[in-house]
């Protein structure tokens, strides 16, 4: 039956999806920038080398062999290696699929070792389908392996694709060692000889059909990063920190957990904004933010309130241990000197403390308890700022 469909049609089909995908990422690319916009390019170039790969597979004994197979079959096997390379390039731009580039170097040298000296076709197609099949099972394993989520429907179909693919040569590898002992013809089709061609032209089209809801997921990711955080500090901003602290405080009102929150203002700042000017007061706050972060653990959660204001929550802290902490925070500022513009300055913070109630936790809603909890620390805070700056006040 499938021997029936005209592959060379199909081919062309596919060629030209793959050319007009390309171009289409090529344009998109675009609004695109950084790892989105590189890994958009690596795709396309990937997807580009198909019709010059079909083209040299397709004048099969019209060009001197070492084109059509060696060049043919290698490029065809680099659109993969391509792939691999633009999936990594979406989350470690730095870094690449080694083994994957390894892979294809083995195509190439092996192919050319047969065309050039080795003379053994039934051979190279064995040998050549089972390294196929190890590089697209780990193009397969590549795709899964990104930050993203897997239950995504764009990286269940790419990754569906590869292995799909690393399944079919592997079978091919059996079949043929079972069943056949001499290679046919390229286009002398068996059924097996249908199935490869099939996936080696609808593959990639499909494969890039996932590719492009994977960039549309990393771009969402991005831009909710981005509306999140606070670009001068990196920090959370007022609304996410909210967010992530309700449900901190959800948390540990279900566990009856202690849970301390801190308030904090750097004292008199105003004043190195008119004194050194608005890029020194944004030097400042910039180390301030990686002074306290870097004080604090990987659960607790600091946010930017708003000017020169910070806040930090700490779960599964009691009264002592949290002002501890506020105490080191305060300290860690105090021997802080921040050089920018020409001159050194040194800055104080005060802080206020304000303990989560877990036995009364449990019947307000975290939203509420959270106001309540922010205005007890400001007061706090306030008090801190009456009583001479500099320190640690905790709520009444
Ligand atoms: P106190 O000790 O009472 O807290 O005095 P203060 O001067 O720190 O308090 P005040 O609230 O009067 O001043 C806060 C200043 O922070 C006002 C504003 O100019 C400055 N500010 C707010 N956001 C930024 C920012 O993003 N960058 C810079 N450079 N300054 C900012
Ligand atoms: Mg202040
Ligand atoms: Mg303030």
């Amino acid at each position: 039956m499938l021997i029936d469909i005209d592959l060379r049609s199909v081919m062309m089909v596919s060629v030209l999806l793959g050319i007009l995908f390309s171009i289409g990422l090529l344009a998109a690319r675009s609004y695109h920038d950084g790892r989105i916009r590189s890994s958009m390019t690596i795709w396309a170039l990937g997807m580009l080398l198909q019709p010059a790969a079909w083209g040299l597979i397709v004048l099969r004994g019209q060009i001197p062999d070492y084109l059509s197979i060696v060049a043919g079959n290698t490029l065809s096997v680099f659109t993969f290696v391509l792939f691999a390379h633009a999936l990594r390039c979406m989350h470690k731009s730095l870094t690449w699929p080694r083994l994957v580039y390894a892979l294809g170097v083995v195509v190439f040298v092996g192919l050319s070792m047969e065309v050039l000296f080795i003379h053994k076709p039934y051979w190279r197609m064995i040998s050549l389908s089972l390294v196929i099949a190890l590089l697209l099972f780990q193009v397969g394993r590549e795709t899964l392996s990104g930050p993203w989520r897997v239950q995504q429907a764009g990286v269940q179909l790419t990754a569906a694709v590869f292995f799909l693919g690393a399944g079919i040569m592997a079978f091919r590898v059996i079949y043929e060692s079972l069943f056949a002992s001499d290679v046919h013809e390229a286009f002398d089709l068996t059924a097996m000889q249908s199935v490869v061609y099939f996936y080696a032209a609808l593959g990639p089209v499909i494969a890039s059909f996932g590719y492009v809801l994977i960039c549309n997921e990393e771009t969402l990711a991005e831009l909710r990063r981005t509306a999140a955080t606070d670009p001068l500090t990196g920090l959370f901003n007022r609304r996410p920190f909210e967010q992530m602290g309700e449900k901190l405080i959800a948390d540990s009102a279900r566990k009856r957990r202690p849970l301390a929150l801190l308030i904090i203002d750097v004292d008199h700042f105003k004043q190195f904004n008119d004194s050194y000017g608005h890029a020194l007061g944004d030097a400042v706050l910039q180390r301030l933010a990686d002074v306290l972060q870097g004080q604090l653990r990987g659960a607790d959660l600091i946010g930017r309130m708003g000017g020169e204001e910070f806040a930090a929550l700490l779960p599964d802290t009691g009264l002592e241990p949290a002002k501890q902490v506020a105490e080191r925070l305060r300290e860690a500022v105090d021997a802080l000197e921040v050089s920018s513009v020409g001159v050194v300055v040194r800055i104080q913070i005060s802080i206020g403390l304000a303990m989560l109630d877990v036995n009364a936790a449990h019947s307000d809603e975290p939203a509420e308890l959270l106001v309540g909890l922010m205005r007890e620390a400001d007061l706090a805070m306030y008090a801190a700022k009456r009583a001479g700056r500099n320190r640690v006040e905790v709520a009444l």
